[in-house]
């Protein structure tokens, strides 16, 4: 395989086909790249548009994401999932306002020991933001280069990990890195496609070996599929007179960490005893309502909302823990996990 005409050949492509607009190339600065950089890992382009384009109104620069409250960050997160990448981008913001810069580190080792950033994050701020030949190499890139050079395995093993950055890295070229990382994602991502990937339309489907051995749709490998575990819950929903819901923070990790919840306890724990103990109130009736799935990478979620009809001395419970009366149209910002957002809209 000739690598100068790899680049050359993607790079044509992308003058005709690349993507030349997406919200965080116009203006191109570090603030920008990273923050899509972060909300694109697991998440699709067409997803991660709207929420961009929301949290630059609101978070224009480094110093307003990092005088923000979590709360209020979290609130502009909310629905995109994997919430320590957030908190993470918090952290991070936060970290260099104290160190005394006002951007991002133009290095990548620098880049790499701040929270949440791993070695293709910070090599695609490199070479997006400051045009410098560092590989990057995520979902897209894994697909095309495990099929353009007929590469077996998982791609999150260590051993395929040892073939492809190198591979990565001798294919960037020296010149123009922020049009060619851009348009090998873009090949992944429009082309060289998960399912059905367009190989006619391919720049570099001439050395395909893939397309050669007629192995391209069973690349890249993927992980063997261990059996999801299941795990089952119940929300509290108490409403008020006000039509407000009781929410209440949930710890900073874990799933949905740092967001707001309903109250929630086992499924075979007595609602009587909990809500007397933990709300410090009297339980007069309880409906349950349809179950819900969630799907998170490594289980499945059963959420059997509870509505509950109460007798509460209501300023007893916020002065015990975090909670609030929350209403879906209140001003105030909050990050919600998105079951809690459809129960909530599902109410009024
Ligand atoms: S020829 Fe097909 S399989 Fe090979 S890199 Fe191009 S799109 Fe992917």
């Amino acid at each position: 395989m000739s690598e100068d005409s790899f680049s050359r050949r993607l790079l044509t492509w992308f003058d005709q086909f690349g993507r030349k607009d997406l919200p965080w190339q116009l203006p191109r600065t570090a603030y920008r790249v990273w923050v899509s950089e972060i909300m694109l890992q697991q998440t699709q382009v067409i997803t991660v548009i709207d929420y961009f384009q929301r949290f630059m109104q609101r978070f224009d620069s480094l110093q307003s994401l990092a005088a923000a409250s979590e709360d209020e960050v979290l609130h502009y997160w909310s629905g995109l999932g994997y919430y320590a990448r957030c908190r993470n981008l918090h952290k991070t913001a936060r970290l260099i306002i104290e160190q005394g810069l006002n951007d991002l580190p133009d290095n990548r080792a620098a880049l790499e020991a701040l929270p949440g950033i791993g070695r293709s994050t910070a090599a695609a701020i490199m070479a997006q933001v400051w045009n410098q030949p560092e590989a990057i190499l995520d979902g897209n890139v894994k697909r095309v280069l495990t099929r353009h050079q007929c590469i077996a395995g998982w791609t999150g093993s260590r051993a395929v990990q040892q073939q492809l950055w190198p591979l990565a890295e001798s294919l960037t070229p020296e010149q123009r890195v922020a049009d060619y990382t851009q348009a090998i994602m873009d090949l992944g991502a429009t082309v060289c496609k998960r399912s059905r990937p367009d190989c006619e339309q391919c720049p570099v489907a001439d050395d395909c070996l893939a397309l050669k051995n007629a192995c391209v749709h069973s690349l890249p490998t993927p992980k063997t599929k261990k059996l999801m575990p299941e795990k089952f819950l119940r929300f509290l929903i108490l409403c008020n007179d006000k039509q407000q819901v009781l929410l209440e923070k949930r710890p900073p990790a874990g799933i949905w960490g740092g967001l707001w919840s309903f109250p929630e306890l086992e499924l075979d724990e007595a609602v009587n005893q909990y809500c007397h103990q933990k709300l410090a109130m009297r339980v007069i009736n309880t409906e349950e309502q349809p179950v819900i799935k969630h799907t998170f990478s490594h289980y499945h979620l059963f959420i059997t909302p509870t509505l509950v009809q109460y007798e509460q001395d209501s300023d007893k419970i916020m002065q015990q823990r975090e909670y609030q009366w929350y209403h879906k149209d209140q001003s105030h910002a909050l990050g919600l996990a998105a079951p809690v957002s459809a129960i909530i809209r599902s109410l009024s």
